[in-house]
């Protein structure tokens, strides 16, 4: 039987972004396993509230599910400030942009997500709204030019990326800090699990919850969905109870085998491989898999990479040693 994908993308299943809507934390004690990011946050907070300032506008890099709109949002509960969330590609001209600013009331926080993704005109638009809370545009051509501009309340921008490469320095410079999220350590998934698994009235074993925590890829999305995965193949037997047999049959459904490997992860190896050591570009690699580039760059091989099973080189992405071995020992 197949099942549905822990690795598919946040947007893929409605059901799947109530849940983790649901398991978001909703302030920032709630956010977990990432004191590295906190405590420099809650002092930039404790500095502005005595500067009667506006929050500085901080950028969120890192790979997809770590938790940078869930950082975002316990932000915004714990400064009891309004939100509004939108995203990149959503800003297609700087009217929706001016639209958005104008409305802001003030001291809110404006959360863009996929910021990379903004276009270059829109992006110049919010220079100004950054350094000076002001839009400047010019209307008429020629002699009857004229530069108008307009105030907008002060507001904090927290922006989201996961590439932050792709930014201009310019763009990137506009920024109070950026904050870098890393893979979270099996121990903090942990912690994730165990509220995750409060939250859905679940009960969980030690060794269950450090099996799911082992197999999460640093990435609490992916371990919040393998929880819900083993909670689903729990109700089955009409219980709220995970040990180390229901993890162990979830694992089973889904495909994932010993070492780890998702279906989509095998099948990506194993196009390596069959390309005799040949590098193999990322569009190809699209094609032959049916994932999405996104999801191979961003969801599938930072892991792969990070267990040394294959390597990027400039003509394309060969299999290692180690993700040979992988294939042939499955
Ligand atoms: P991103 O915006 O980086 O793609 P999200 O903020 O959407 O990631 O996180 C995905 C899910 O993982 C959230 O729904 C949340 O339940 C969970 N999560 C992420 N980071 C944490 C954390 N530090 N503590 C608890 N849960 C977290």
């Amino acid at each position: 039987m197949e099942g549905p994908s822990p690795f598919a993308p946040a947007v893929s299943v409605r059901g799947e972004e109530e849940y983790e809507r649901d398991l978001r934390p909703r302030n920032l004690d709630e956010f977990l396993g990432q004191d590295r990011l906190l405590e420099p946050l809650r002092l930039m907070i404790r500095a502005a509230h005595e500067r009667r300032e506006c929050l500085e506008h901080l950028l969120f890099s890192g790979l997809p599910g770590l938790g940078k709109t869930s950082l975002a949002f316990a932000l915004a509960q714990e400064l009891g400030a309004p939100l509004k969330v939108t995203s990149g590609p959503a800003l297609e001209r700087a009217k929706d942009l001016v639209g958005i600013l104008s409305q802001l009331e003030p001291g809110s926080i404006l959360f863009i997500d996929e910021i990379h993704r903004l276009p270059r005109i829109v992006e110049e638009y919010l220079y100004g709204a950054m350094e000076r809370f002001q839009i400047e545009f010019t209307l008429d051509q020629g002699v009857h030019a004229r530069l108008l501009k307009l105030d907008i309340q002060p507001f904090t921008l927290l922006g989201a990326t996961t590439r932050e490469a792709l930014l201009t320095s310019a763009f990137r410079s506009r920024f109070g800090h950026a904050f870098r999220f890393e893979p979270y350590s099996p121990a903090a998934l942990q912690q994730v699990l165990q509220r995750s698994a409060g939250l859905l009235g679940l009960s969980i074993e030690n060794d269950a919850l450090a099996s799911l925590a082992a197999h999460a890829r640093g990435v609490p999305r992916i371990a919040n969905r393998l929880l819900r995965r083993a909670r689903d193949v729990a109700q089955l037997e009409n219980e709220l109870h995970v040990d180390a047999m229901v993890v162990q049959r979830t694992y089973g459904l889904l495909g994932i085998d010993a070492n780890g490997l998702e279906r989509a992860d095998r099948r990506l190896l194993e196009c390596l491989q069959a390309s005799e050591g040949k590098p193999v570009g990322l569009k190809s690699l699209a094609v032959a898999t049916g994932e999405a580039e996104d999801t191979i760059e961003d969801v599938l091989e930072p892991w792969l990479i990070r267990q040394g099973y294959l390597t990027r080189t400039p003509q394309g992405r060969v299999i290692l040693e180690a993700g040979r071995a992988v294939i042939y020992g499955a």
